[in-house]
C-alpha cells in the first residue's frame, strides 16, 4: 500500500474527565450509567448522532428474548433497566417475559438515562488514536467536525465493539479471518402491513429454532421462533432473487399502525468489519438484499402484499471482530459447565446464539462473568466492555448477547470509578469493593 507521513501538530485537549468511555451500545451505555452512579466525573463518546449502538443503529430491540422460560435467570441492572423505562415509556412490545424495545424511542431514553446519571455526552465524535504514556493509556485523539482534538481520561472503557482502543493501544487481541467471522446483517422496517394477516399466517405455520440449521440441543428444537424463510425460498424458486444468498427473517417489533419495524433478513457473510472498504460494500450488498427481501414479502407473505420499505439501518450490524486476549479469557465450556469465579462481575444465564450453535436457557443454568475478561494483557487504565470482551468462538455466542454486554459494561464502569476513587490500578482493585457496589446497583453476582 502506498503510504505518506502525517505532519505532526499540536491539537486542543477537548475535555478531561475520570472515566471516559468509547462507544454508546448497550456495553459503553451500561459502562458510562455505572461509573457516573458511583459518583466520578464520566463523559461517553459515540462517533453517531445517538446512543445505542447496534439497538439504534441497527434497529434490534430484542435485548432479552432468550427470557423463554421461567426458570430463565440474568444478572438483573442496567440491560434490565432499559426494558423497564422502555415499558414505563410506552416503548416496548411486551412479548412473554420480556420487552422488545422500540428502537426509535430508546435514542431518546438513552439521552435521559445518560443525563439522570450526570454521564457527559459526546456524539458525532470518532475516536482515532490513543495517547500513550509506556504502557498507560493516558487519553485518546478525536476526531469530528471540529477537528482533531484530545481528551484526557484517568481511566478508560473501550466498549467500541471492535476494541479499537484496545487495539491501537497495542493489546494484544485476535480476529478470525472475515470467512470466519459472523455475517454482517443489515435489518430493515416495513410499514403497511396486515397485521391480522400475517400473524394468522405465522400462527398456521409456526417456525422454531430448529429450522435454524444450526447446532441446537433437542430442548430447543420445538421451541417457537420468529423465523421467517418460506416467502424468500419461493422467490428463489422462482428465480426472481439469486439462490445463492442468505435470506432468512427474525421478525421483531409491529405496531397498531402496521408497522413492523425490525426485519433481521439480511446476513452476509464474507466481510471484515475493520475494514473500510469493505464497510461500504457491505452496506451496498446489504442494501440490494432489502431490495430482494421487500420484493419477496410483498409478493409471497400474506399481510406484506401492501406494505412498503421504510427504514433500513443506519449502519450495517457487526456481530463478531476483534476480541481482546483478556487477563482471563471465557470459554465455551464455561457457558455450558456453570463457571464459577471468585472475580464475578455478574451471571449470564447459559445462553448461546451465534456461530452455528443456538441453546436456550430454559433449565435455570448460568455462568459466572469473571472481570478477567474485561481486563487486556500488556497496556494498563484501560477496560474492555461489550462483544469484544475476552473469549473463544463459542463463548462469544453468549458474550455478544446484548444483555452480556450489559453485565460486562456495568461491571467496567464500577471497576473503573473505584480505580479512580481509591487510585489503585485495575490489577490491584479489590474487587469485592466492586462486587459490593454492583450489588447495590441490582447486579446478581452469583
Ligand atoms: C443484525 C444483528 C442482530 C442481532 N440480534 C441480537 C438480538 O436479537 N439480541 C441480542 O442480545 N443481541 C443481538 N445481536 C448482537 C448484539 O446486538 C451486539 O453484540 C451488541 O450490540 C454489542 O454491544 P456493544 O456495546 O459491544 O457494541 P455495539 O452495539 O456495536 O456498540 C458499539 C458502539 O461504539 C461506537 N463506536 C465504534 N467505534 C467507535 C470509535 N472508534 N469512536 C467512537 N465510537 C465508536 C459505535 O458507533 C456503536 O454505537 C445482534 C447483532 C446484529 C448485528
Amino acid at each position: 500500500m502506498k503510504e505518506i507521513t502525517e505532519p505532526s501538530k499540536t491539537i486542543p485537549v477537548l475535555a478531561e474527565t475520570d472515566v471516559l468511555v468509547v462507544g454508546g451500545g448497550p456495553g459503553g451505555l451500561s459502562a458510562a450509567l455505572a461509573s457516573a452512579r458511583e459518583g466520578v466525573n464520566t463523559m461517553l463518546v459515540e462517533r453517531y448522532g445517538c446512543m445505542g449502538g447496534v439497538i439504534t443503529q441497527t434497529m434490534i430491540g430484542t435485548v432479552a428474548w432468550y427470557r423463554s422460560s421461567m426458570e430463565t435467570v440474568d444478572a438483573g441492572g442496567i440491560g434490565c433497566e432499559f426494558e423497564q423505562r422502555a415499558k414505563e415509556m410506552n416503548a416496548s412490545l411486551p412479548v412473554y417475559l420480556y420487552e422488545i424495545l422500540d428502537t426509535e424511542v430508546f435514542k431518546y431514553i438513552a439521552d435521559v438515562m445518560l443525563e439522570e446519571a450526570g454521564v457527559v455526552p459526546l456524539l458525532h465524535c470518532m475516536i482515532v488514536d490513543v495517547i500513550m504514556e509506556g504502557n498507560l493509556v493516558k487519553g485518546v485523539i478525536t476526531e469530528s467536525k471540529s477537528g482533531r482534538q484530545a481528551i484526557l481520561a484517568k481511566r478508560i472503557i473501550d466498549a467500541t465493539g471492535d476494541a479499537d482502543i484496545a487495539f491501537r493501544a497495542g493489546a494484544p487481541y485476535h480476529m478470525d479471518p472475515k470467512d470466519k467471522l459472523e455475517e454482517v446483517g443489515v435489518n430493515f422496517g416495513c410499514s403497511g402491513v396486515d397485521l391480522d394477516t400475517f400473524l394468522n399466517y405465522i400462527l398456521n405455520n409456526p417456525s422454531s429454532i430448529s429450522d435454524w440449521g444450526d447446532d441446537s440441543g433437542e430442548k430447543e428444537k420445538d421451541e417457537f421462533s420468529t423465523y421467517l424463510v418460506e416467502p424468500f425460498n419461493k422467490a428463489k424458486e422462482a428465480g426472481e432473487i439469486p439462490k445463492d444468498i442468505r435470506l432468512e427473517s427474525y421478525w421483531g417489533y409491529f405496531t397498531d399502525a402496521g408497522e413492523i419495524t425490525s426485519m433481521n433478513a439480511i446476513h452476509i457473510p464474507g466481510y471484515d468489519p475493520t475494514d473500510v472498504r469493505d464497510l461500504t460494500s457491505a452496506e451496498i450488498e446489504g442494501r440490494q438484499q432489502v431490495m430482494w427481501a421487500m420484493a419477496a414479502l410483498k409478493k409471497y407473505a400474506p399481510g406484506f402484499e401492501k406494505s412498503r420499505l421504510r427504514t433500513i439501518g443506519a449502519s450495517v450490524g457487526i456481530r463478531e471482530s476483534r476480541k481482546i486476549v483478556g487477563e482471563y479469557n471465557l470459554t465455551g465450556h464455561d457457558v455450558m459447565n456453570q463457571a464459577k469465579f471468585d472475580d464475578s462481575i455478574g451471571i449470564c444465564p447459559e445462553f448461546l446464539d451465534g456461530n452455528d450453535i443456538a441453546i436456550m436457557p430454559s433449565t435455570g443454568r448460568f455462568f459466572h462473568v469473571p472481570f478477567g475478561v474485561v481486563l487486556p494483557q500488556k497496556v494498563e487504565n484501560l477496560l474492555v466492555a461489550g462483544r469484544s470482551v475476552a473469549g473463544d468462538k463459542v463463548s462469544h455466542a453468549a458474550t455478544r448477547q446484548m444483555m452480556c454486554c450489559t453485565v460486562t459494561g456495568q461491571g467496567a464502569g464500577i471497576a473503573a470509578a473505584q480505580s479512580v476513587k481509591n487510585d489503585k490500578a485495575f490489577r490491584e482493585l479489590d474487587i469485592k469493593l466492586v462486587q459490593k457496589s454492583l450489588s447495590k446497583q441490582g447486579v446478581r453476582i452469583k
